[in-house]
C-alpha cells in the first residue's frame, strides 16, 4: 500500500479575517507538525465583515516576514481565499492583488457580495437552495460556468471546498483545473468534494491538494476526511500536490 503523508497546509485562517490565531500561532503549529510549508489565507474582501482589505496586504506581508525570521524550517506563504462572485468567473481579487500574493485560493461563500446585483438571483439563489432541493440542470450549468471561467480568467492555485453550497458539473470543472494547473482541495472542514464525485474528478487529469481550512490553531493539519477519501478511492500519490514533501508548482507564482 502506498504511504501518503501530507506535509504542508496551504489553507489556514488567522485573526486578519475570523480565524482565532495569529500568523505566529499558525506558523508555530505548522513547525511543530513538521510541515515544509504553511499558507496564511484569510478571506477575500467581499466576504462580509471579515474580508481582508487590500490596504492590509503590506501589514500581513510584514507580519509574515517577521515571523519567518524566527522560523527557518517551515516556509510561510501569504495568500488570500478569494470569493467566486460571478457567473462569468469574477473573483474579488484584481490582477494587482494577485501579483502581491504567494498563493491564490478561491471558493464560493454564500454571504459574499456578488459582482453584479443580478447574481443574487442566480449564484446566491443557487447557494441558498442547495440544502433544500437538488440543483436543477440549469443551476448546475450556471455554477459550472462560474467556476470554469474563474479558473480560466484568474491564476487560481486552489479551488477551495468545491461542492460546498454550489453543485457543479465536476468533470467539467476538473477538466478546466487540469488544463490550467489549478488544484482541487480535499477539504475535511467541509467534507468536499463528496465521495459521489471523486471518480468524476479522477477521470480527468486534475490534481488534488489536502488542506485543513483551519480557523483555529488546533485544527491545522486535521484532514481525516481527505485521508479517508484517498484511502477509499486509492488516489495515487501523483494526484496529490502536497504529500510526501512535494512542493507544488503554483500557477500564480509561475506566471510572475
Ligand atoms: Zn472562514
Ligand atoms: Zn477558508
Amino acid at each position: 500500500m502506498q504511504k501518503i503523508e501530507i506535509t504542508s497546509d496551504f489553507h489556514t485562517h488567522t485573526r486578519y479575517s475570523h480565524g482565532k490565531g495569529s500568523v505566529l500561532d499558525n506558523a508555530m503549529q505548522a513547525q511543530k507538525l513538521g510541515f515544509d510549508c504553511i499558507a496564511i489565507t484569510d478571506h477575500g474582501v467581499n466576504h462580509p465583515l471579515v474580508g481582508v482589505s487590500r490596504t492590509r496586504f503590506d501589514e500581513i506581508r510584514a507580519d509574515i516576514a517577521n515571523v519567518q525570521s524566527s522560523i527557518d524550517d517551515c516556509k510561510i506563504l501569504f495568500g488570500i481565499e478569494g470569493n467566486v462572485i460571478g457567473e462569468d468567473g469574477e473573483i474579488d481579487l484584481t490582477d494587482e492583488d494577485v501579483a502581491r500574493l504567494d498563493i491564490v485560493l478561491a471558493g464560493f461563500h454564500l454571504t459574499a457580495k456578488p459582482a453584479k446585483f443580478r447574481y443574487y438571483g442566480s449564484l446566491v439563489f443557487n447557494g441558498l437552495t442547495h440544502y433544500i432541493a437538488p440543483a436543477s440542470s440549469r443551476q448546475i450549468a450556471t455554477n459550472t460556468r462560474a467556476y470554469v471561467n474563474a479558473v480560466k480568467k484568474h491564476p487560481i492555485d486552489v479551488l477551495t471546498h468545491l461542492g460546498f453550497r454550489l453543485d457543479v458539473d465536476y468533470k467539467e470543472v476538473a477538466k478546466a483545473c487540469a488544463d490550467y494547473g489549478t488544484f482541487i482541495e480535499l477539504s475535511s472542514r467541509h467534507k468536499t468534494p463528496s465521495d459521489k464525485v471523486i471518480e468524476d474528478i479522477l477521470s480527468t487529469g486534475a490534481t488534488f491538494i489536502v488542506n485543513s481550512d483551519a480557523h483555529k490553531v488546533e485544527n491545522i493539519g486535521k484532514w481525516e476526511y481527505a485521508m479517508s477519501l484517498i484511502d477509499k478511492f486509492d488516489i495515487p500519490e501523483a494526484r496529490i500536490a502536497n504529500c510526501n514533501h512535494k512542493i507544488p508548482q503554483f500557477r500564480s507564482r509561475y506566471q510572475r
